[in-house]
């Protein structure tokens, strides 16, 4: 038994790698694969709906927003959002939070389009807490406001979204997109790569307010327009066919087991087993302040290089894979996104503990 701790692309669901091999020579009795039909078909055409409404129904998606599978993962979407939103308004202005690695390429990606301000940063505590826009004057006319609602590599989260009046609010959820509970009617545009909490690598799922859209430089390219993929229903060229198809049952074993309301819980369970193990020791010590943590990355140091070294290295031998920590945050870090059993999470305390009890 292997329990993957990877950060991304990562773990996914038992059942529905199952199934995926079951029917992966012989979908819908059709005799063929599903990547080798027409994405024109009846048959995926009609597949994408029920992908649609999937989403729909796990996250109480509101009708006025539209469900985008866009090209080229999370880091396009870093593109894509100015080249669709920042000309909305005159003064071509977007506000940034910088809680981390991704959000700052996203802001140094935006500066290309448009007046980026960044209206509040984590840097002076290396990332470890959200910093706080209480107090912070929001620019009325800004197109809109960016930030990373879970940090991958630096294992923080908003716990709550701030209430950004008329300013669309743009989120890049790639990490914990199903994994709580969202208010999506808060959202300007939430994006998520696929490749954590969905299915595969390579596409975004993009939730884009149907207002929003409409708004794209006059020289955006084609594959980068939201109303493209509005108009053609994502299918203005070939897109991830089975990227989608895998989405589908993604989002059917997530309804089947109690639904989003289900696995926060079950998330918060897993969370708080590592935390109040890490907090309980001091061989290992949280990154993330308490208040800002994830629950879908945890990240710890080890009390030196070379005990992480063979810390990572015995926890593979026990089938506890991809442990260590991203290089400009080091120590370790364990990805619980939603297919990881709270057996997983137990498992690797086990091993945590004993690591500890024979090492320090
Ligand atoms: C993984 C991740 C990305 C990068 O995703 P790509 O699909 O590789 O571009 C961006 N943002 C966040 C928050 C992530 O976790």
């Amino acid at each position: 038994m292997v329990y993957n701790f990877a950060a991304g692309p990562a773990m996914l669901p038992i059942p529905v790698m199952q199934r995926v091999q079951e029917e992966f020579l012989n979908w819908k009795n059709m005799g063929i694969s599903v990547i080798e039909i027409s994405h024109r078909s009846k048959e995926f055409e009609a597949l994408v709906d029920e992908t649609d409404q999937l989403f729909r129904q796990v996250t109480g998606l509101p009708d006025n927003y539209e469900i985008l599978y866009c090209h080229g993962g999370a880091q396009m979407q870093f593109s894509m959002v100015p080249m669709n939103l920042i000309h909305r308004k005159p003064g071509k202005k977007a506000l940034y939070v910088e809680t981390g690695n991704f959000a700052k390429i996203a802001r140094v990606e935006a500066e290309k389009f448009g007046n980026i301000k960044v209206v509040a940063t984590g840097v002076a505590n290396n990332y470890a807490s959200i910093p706080s826009l209480e107090g912070v004057e929001l620019d009325e006319d800004a197109s809109y406001l960016y930030l990373t609602s879970n940090n991958t590599l630096f294992g923080t989260r908003w716990d709550s979204f701030p209430d950004t009046g008329e300013i669309p609010l743009v989120v890049d959820a790639t990490s914990e997109i199903l994994g709580r509970r969202m208010d999506y009617s808060k959202f300007g545009v939430l994006f998520a790569g696929t490749q954590k909490n969905l299915g595969p690598s390579g596409l975004a799922m993009v939730v884009a307010r149907k207002d929003l859209i409409g708004h794209a430089l006059a020289d955006c390219p084609k594959l980068m327009d939201y109303a493209v993929y509005q108009k053609e229903h994502s299918m203005a060229n070939t897109p991830n066919t089975f990227a989608i198809y895998m989405i589908r049952l993604v989002l059917e074993w997530l309804r089947d087991i109690g639904g989003v309301d289900f696995i926060e819980q079950q998330n918060a369970a897993k969370a708080k087993l590592l935390y109040d193990y890490l907090d309980s020791t001091d061989f290992y010590r949280a990154t993330a302040l308490p208040g800002s943590r994830s629950h879908m990355n945890v990240c710890f140091h080890l009390p030196s290089e070379e005990l992480l070294q063979t810390f990572v290295k015995e926890a593979e031998k026990q089938g506890l894979y991809a442990l260590k920590g991203h290089r400009m945050v080091g120590g370790a870090r364990a990805s619980l996104y939603n297919a990881m059993p709270i057996e997983g999470v137990q498992a690797l305390v086990n091993f945590m503990r004993e690591f500890a009890r024979t090492r320090g």
